[in-house]
């Protein structure tokens, strides 16, 4: 249990799953894992961050992979401002890029039903990709309904609706350094 940040407008304190410091190195574990699997493919490899979430993920990911890419950024939204599933997913925006032949990594900050990301994958390798990785930091494999390859996974998560390192609810808490829950939620 952690204290919740001063500027916290919630009195509920936070239950820690994971650190600061257990998130940087995980990151940097899956940084040098993408290096490797990448490091003899010709051709350019597109990082692909799905907004808001995946943001703080992406920035740190990247700087652990020792490779040229390019950032390019996607919006989704499924969710609304709700914490419950609405099975509905559109782009609300666009690459800024095509993607046809190169590399494509997709960032996502959490895989819980798996609607979202089977959506986009979908989605893009309509568009003729050379090859298609999804790189989650966060899985709820109990919550699943679609069958989703994670080909770099961060972290497994108990049934909580998370916050924290990118992760909001209804836009709060993104900034806190650490992933945890509000206890009682
Ligand atoms: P899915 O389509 O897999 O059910 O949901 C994926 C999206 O739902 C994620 O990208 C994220 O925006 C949101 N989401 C799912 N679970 C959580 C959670 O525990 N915490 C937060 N903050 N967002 C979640």
């Amino acid at each position: 249990m952690v204290a919740p940040p001063a500027w916290n407008r919630s009195s509920e304190p936070f239950a820690e799953l994971f650190s600061a410091t257990a998130i940087a190195t995980r990151v940097a574990e899956l940084g040098a894992q993408i290096t490797a699997d990448y490091a003899n493919r010709e051709g350019d490899i597109v990082v692909i961050g799905v907004l808001k979430g995946s943001i703080f993920f992406l920035a740190d990911l990247v700087r652990h992979i020792a490779a040229p890419i390019i950032l390019d950024f996607i919006g989704i939204s499924s969710y609304g401002d709700a914490t419950v599933s609405s099975g509905v997913v559109r782009i609300t925006q666009d690459l800024s890029r095509p993607i046809e032949g190169k590399h494509v990594i997709v960032v996502e900050d959490i895989v819980d039903t798996g609607h979202t990301v089977h959506y986009l994958l979908e989605n893009l390798a309509t568009r003729r990709p050379a090859s298609i990785a999804l790189c989650s930091l966060l899985h709820k494999p109990e919550r699943s309904e679609r069958e989703t390859k994670i080909d770099y996974l961060g972290f497994t998560i108990p049934n909580k609706f998370v916050v924290g390192y990118g992760l909001d609810i209804s836009q709060q808490y993104r900034n806190l350094p650490f992933i945890g829950y509000v206890q009682g939620a």
